[in-house]
């Protein structure tokens, strides 16, 4: 069998100064290391002279509002939106969803319900938990069947008139499984609910059509597709947007103010107050046109032989029990008789960096009865060396453990 190898590692400068440092890194679930030209426009942008964007009209303010809304017209094109206004700027895919539970609150009676999935971030839970509390509605769960999908025979049972939002996540950080998303969107639509799509990792290993998904509103992290930290991308299709009350005051978000009122503006500025993160937006234009020169087949094609070799290789070490069933590029586990937490130490001294813990999911873990686990996940740089690296290390590591 060839060694899997990546023809695009050379383009991530911070995985080879890893590998220099002796570390190999398997957690790009977490966050993405950035390629080489991502870097190359952060430097650019702040050498050549940054400036705000939208409040002035010297040139360099001209210079970089063209940068950054270029970006927004590129993420646009990235996800096959309508237009770039239907793209809002947020400092995190967390903050995006809080925008959108404040945003849509006045949407929200006595009597409706909130619809999510066991299997979600706390980023697409907590702030849905807790409009529900504000306003009085219900929070309902929908149930997993014993491959960690979403039971879609129970959601038919579950979501119905009284649900006016249902937010699910596309693939989930912990189980590393697509949802049934197309079939849950149309039972939300058909009963008229608003939908959220949490693609923090979906987007990642997959070009996204949002309007094929045919979802009102879609939320990512720049960072964990390989670019910059600090912004967050939520798209709303512009009927949606329009729904959204703006939910942060202050510079460039409004139409006219006085001291007892102010008018507002429409999105996507309307609900970007205040400086928005200006070199992360243009830093990640530059990763957005890196991504598009590869061949999306090919990167598919590596992500998915690799992701066999881990799950072979799981396979093959007695007391490892996987959790769900993975089909994309991350896999969480525990060992049977091994706390994960001993186990991500020994693998952290051996300089494998994977991620043990509750992965933001703690209800998730607990209906699975366990209180962590391992996860190792991959992104488009790793190579079979990683794998080999990480099994000799898990070996060693049991050994010592049991
Ligand atoms: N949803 C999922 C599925 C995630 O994996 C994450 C990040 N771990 C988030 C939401 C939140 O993203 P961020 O921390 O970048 O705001």
């Amino acid at each position: 069998m060839p060694l899997i190898t990546s023809p695009w590692r050379q383009d991530f400068p911070g995985i080879l100064a890893l590998q220099a440092d002796g570390q190999t890194y398997l957690d790009s679930a977490a966050t993405a290391q950035k390629p080489q030209a991502m870097l190359d426009a952060l430097l650019d942008h702040y050498r050549h002279g940054t400036a705000n964007v939208h409040r002035a009209q010297h040139p360099p303010a001209e210079r970089t509002t063209r940068a950054f809304e270029d970006t927004r017209a590129a993420v646009a094109r990235w996800l096959n939106a309508a237009r770039p206004s239907e793209i809002v700027f947020t400092h995190g895919a967390t903050e995006a969803f809080n925008l959108l539970a404040y945003a849509l609150e006045s949407e929200f009676a006595a009597g409706d319900e909130i619809v999510i999935s066991a299997l979600e971030h706390h980023a697409n839970l907590l702030p849905w938990q807790q409009l529900a509390r504000r306003r009085g509605l219900a929070l309902r769960v929908l149930p997993l069947d014993e491959r960690g999908h979403i039971d879609l025979l129970q959601a038919q049972a579950i979501i119905g008139a009284n649900t006016r939002l249902l937010a699910i996540s596309q693939l989930s950080n912990v189980l590393g499984n697509r949802q049934p998303l197309p079939e849950l969107l149309a039972l939300a639509r058909r009963h008229g609910a608003l939908t959220v799509v949490d693609g923090a990792q979906g987007v990642v290993h997959a070009r996204q059509d949002v309007r094929a998904l045919g979802c009102d509103f879609y939320v990512f992290s720049s960072h964990k597709l390989y670019g910059p930290d600090g912004l967050g991308i939520l798209y709303g299709r512009e009927d949606a947007l329009a729904r959204l009350a703006p939910w942060q005051f202050g510079g460039e978000m409004l139409q006219e103010a006085d001291y007892q009122w102010a008018s507002f503006r429409a999105a996507p500025m309307g609900l970007e107050a205040g400086t928005p993160p200006i070199g992360p937006v243009i830093g990640f234009g530059a990763t957005l046109q890196y991504l598009s020169s590869l061949d999306p087949l090919r990167v598919q094609e590596h992500e998915r032989r690799l992701h066999q070799a881990l799950l072979d290789g799981l396979s093959q070490r007695r007391g490892v029990v996987l959790l769900g069933t993975p089909d994309s590029a991350l896999a969480s586990f525990i060992v049977q008789g091994v706390h994960h937490a001993d186990l991500a130490q020994l693998l952290g001294e051996q300089g494998v960096a994977v991620r043990s813990g509750s992965h933001c999911a703690m209800p998730l873990l607990r209906s699975l009865g366990h209180d962590g686990a391992l996860r190792v996940s991959l992104g488009l740089y790793n190579d079979e060396h990683d794998l080999r690296r990480f099994f000799d290390a898990l070996d060693q590591a049991l050994e010592i453990l049991r």
